[in-house]
């Protein structure tokens, strides 16, 4: 079978060709982003590999049919950027690597919870220049405060727990209860009361329709004044012109964001040289209070070695039996 690895890095060649015992798959790589434009590179391939920010729209999956391909192997959890619809209709299966290693993306967002309050960034640059001065770097003790976690499913758990080991009062908003989140001391609420009664909010829940801007105007109002945010979901989840004006009101005390709604254009890769076009993303970036990573939870040994494996598997499983597991169905998608 061929496959055409799509917005290939270094790491990603490193992990798939480790992955690909005996040769047993045709892998090609390209940096190309899967869109429109690029869909013809996978003329003659049975199936393509895409990541978070290829943009498997309707008409890159019809593009993509007239050449052949069969399979859209997803190298990651989220698919709101597939058009599920699409890809049935034309018959294309669609696989996720669904858990990869979700203590790598709620490790992530304890340690942008810990940089943000502590101000461990900017601590670091200022110890280099031998600027000991303490000054602005005042944080707060994360035990006794409130936690809110939205989207208690494989990472938000995780989250949870470690939150409550550091000895913060949880709760949680999702359509589904865990016993054992429930048990070990989560209490489940309504999202406003979630948004009223918590000094930290992290997003932990997929970009769905209902999900689309979660974070916006209205809800920033009714969160306390001098929330932290954490985002290490989905950039859509929060609409960040409302959070800029959050954060210059001051009802905001901080965001971490490892997610951004417009990151494809930007983030996995160096730009260092370049004009940022984005004024959005300049502007939250001035902030002192505002944390940035480019979509890097995920970014674990571990967590990149399953997602290599669990890709090969899928795209094994699909050969094999014209189906995976992780095959994703078109009611599940967000278009
Ligand atoms: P999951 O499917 O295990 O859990 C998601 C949970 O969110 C489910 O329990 C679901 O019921 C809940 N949910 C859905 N809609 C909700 C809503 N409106 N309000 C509250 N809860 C809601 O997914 P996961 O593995 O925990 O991943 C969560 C998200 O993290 C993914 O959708 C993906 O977008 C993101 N992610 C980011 C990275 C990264 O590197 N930054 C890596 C992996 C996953």
């Amino acid at each position: 079978m061929k496959i055409l690895v799509y917005s290939t890095k270094r790491w990603v060649q490193e992990f798939f060709t480790a992955a690909n015992t005996d040769n047993r798959f045709t892998l090609k790589y390209t940096e190309a982003r899967l869109q429109d434009d690029t869909a013809a590179l996978a003329d003659g391939y049975d199936g393509v590999c895409v990541f978070v920010n290829d943009n498997v729209d309707a008409k890159t999956i019809e593009t993509l049919a007239h050449h052949g391909v069969k399979l859209i192997a997803l190298r990651c959890a989220g698919f709101n950027n597939v058009d599920l619809r699409a890809a049935a209709n034309w018959k294309i299966q669609v696989v996720r690597v669904p858990a990869y290693s979700p203590f790598a993306v709620a490790e992530h967002a304890v340690a942008l919870l810990l940089t943000l309050n502590r101000k461990l960034h900017r601590a670091y640059g200022r110890v280099r220049e031998g600027n000991f001065a303490l000054d602005g770097l005042m944080g707060f003790d994360l035990n006794g405060k409130t936690v809110g976690v939205v989207g208690t499913g494989a990472i938000g758990s995780i989250f949870a727990r470690i939150m409550l080991g550091f000895g913060c009062n949880v709760i949680a908003t999702d359509q589904i209860q865990k016993k054992e989140l429930l048990d070990a001391g989560v209490t489940y609420v309504p999202i406003t009361e979630l948004y009223q009664s918590s000094d930290i909010v992290c997003l932990h829940c997929p970009l769905t329709p209902d999900t689309h801007h979660l974070v916006n105007e209205t809800t920033i109002a009714e969160m306390k004044p001098g929330v932290t945010i954490v985002n290490t979901s989905r950039g859509a989840l929060v609409n960040s012109l409302a959070v800029i004006e959050g954060l210059k009101s001051g009802r905001i005390g901080g965001v971490a964001l490892d997610v951004y709604e417009e990151e494809s254009d930007l983030f996995f890769e160096d730009l260092s040289d370049e004009v940022i076009q984005d004024d959005v993303f300049v502007r939250l970036q001035t902030f002192p209070n505002v944390l940035i990573t480019a979509h890097q939870a995920f970014f674990t040994r571990e967590a990149v070695s399953n997602i290599a494996n669990t890709t090969l598997k899928n795209i094994e499983d699909f050969l094999q039996t014209g189906s995976s597991e992780n095959t994703i169905s078109a009611e599940e998608g967000y278009r």
